[in-house]
Order: C-alpha cells, then sequence, then structure tokens
C-alpha cells in the first residue's frame, strides 16, 4: 500500500560547496509538493546546527555527521517519506554506508560541478576564505572529494538550468516507479 501515493526514497546528492545541492534539492521538493508528495529536506541548516552541533569537520566528524544523517535519513523512509540530504559527503565509503542503510530507497544525485564553477560562484564566500587559509580541510581545496563512479543520477549543472536538473530528477524517480506519472 502507498500511503502517501508514492514510494518512499532517499535522494542522496553530493557535490562540491556551491555546486548546486541545495538549489536543486529545493527545487525538486517543490515540484514533489506540486505533486502531493511527503518530503523532507535534510540540510546544513537543519542539522549542522541541532542534531550535529557537537562535530567539527576533521574527517572522524565528518563520517560521524554523515552516519546520523543516515540513519535519520532511514528514519524518515520508514515513515514513508521522500527524504533529501543535501550535504558535500566527499567520501565513496560514507556514500556506501548510506547505500547499505537506506537499502533499496537510496537514490545518488551527483551534482557535477566542476570546482573553477563551484568557485566562480563562491554562493557563500567560502572558497575565497578558504584560498586564503582561513577555513582547514575545505573539500576540493585542502581536503578531496571523492567523485561517485554509478551514481544513479548525474547532474552536469554547467550545462542545464537548475529547474532542467530538478526535472531529471523527477523523470527518474517516475521512471523507476517512485511515484505516478499522472
Ligand atoms: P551547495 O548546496 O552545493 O553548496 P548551493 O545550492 O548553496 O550549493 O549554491 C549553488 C549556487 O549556484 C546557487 O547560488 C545557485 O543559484 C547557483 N547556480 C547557478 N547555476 C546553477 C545550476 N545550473 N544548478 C544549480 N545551481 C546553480
Amino acid at each position: 500500500v502507498r500511503l502517501n501515493g508514492h514510494a518512499p526514497a532517499v535522494l542522496w546528492y553530493t557535490g562540491l560547496s556551491g555546486s548546486g545541492k541545495s538549489t536543486i534539492a529545493n527545487a525538486v521538493d517543490r515540484k514533489l509538493f506540486e505533486r502531493g508528495c511527503h518530503t523532507y529536506l535534510l540540510d546544513g541548516d537543519n542539522v549542522r546546527h541541532g542534531l550535529n552541533k557537537d562535530l567539527g569537520f576533521d574527517d572522524a566528524s565528518r563520517m560521524e555527521n554523515i552516519r546520523r544523517i543516515t540513519e535519520v535519513a532511514k528514519l524518515f523512509t520508514d515513515a514513508g517519506l521522500i527524504v533529501g540530504t543535501a550535504f558535500i559527503s566527499p567520501f565513496i565509503a560514507d556514500r556506501e554506508q548510506a547505500r547499505a542503510i537506506a537499502g533499496a530507497h537510496f537514490i545518488e544525485v551527483f551534482v557535477d560541478t566542476p570546482l573553477e564553477i563551484c568557485e566562480q560562484r563562491d554562493p557563500k564566500g567560502l572558497y575565497k576564505k578558504a584560498r586564503a587559509g582561513d577555513i582547514p580541510h575545505f573539500t576540493g581545496i585542502s581536503s578531496p572529494y571523492e567523485a561517485p563512479k554509478n551514481a544513479e543520477i548525474h547532474l552536469k549543472t554547467a550545462e542545464m538550468s537548475v529547474e532542467a536538473a530538478a526535472e531529471q530528477v523527477v523523470a527518474y524517480l517516475i521512471q523507476n516507479h517512485k511515484l505516478g506519472s499522472e
């Protein structure tokens, strides 16, 4: 039975800072809401300041950050929601752990934006600070980003609008029978 008229899913957005994870995840959320889907978006604003406010940005803390997010996402899917997670999540091992925990609901969304473009956008001025040496362990500058090799959804944002990227995610959900096509 599909209580909400759709299957549960975890849309796991991954990409560099400024790649467009939050922007695209919010656009997808709006489209799903318009279709009457029950959704929730986990992002830095509602996780880093609450559940994970005790964590820093060293490797062990990043791993624990992702582990907790994964467990919370799993709870949301148990409740039947389509949950989006918008975090850099730079390490393949962490994303594979998330995939193992979320099971068949897990959909990896690679927000693939070249570093040069992220740095040009620099929506929060973080690259400027990182280049100046003010932010240690900054992904793409002083900490690695391990790109997905087989993401279910691959968004090349340098070549597409936010709207087109969101459409691609919704189309994937329809094609994979998570949503009705109406
Ligand atoms: P992240 O959550 O990955 O750190 P944000 O979504 O906060 O990234 O920032 C991405 C920035 O890039 C936003 O200011 C957004 O408006 C801009 N942008 C420009 N073109 C695109 C695109 N095609 N897809 C996504 N974001 C884009």
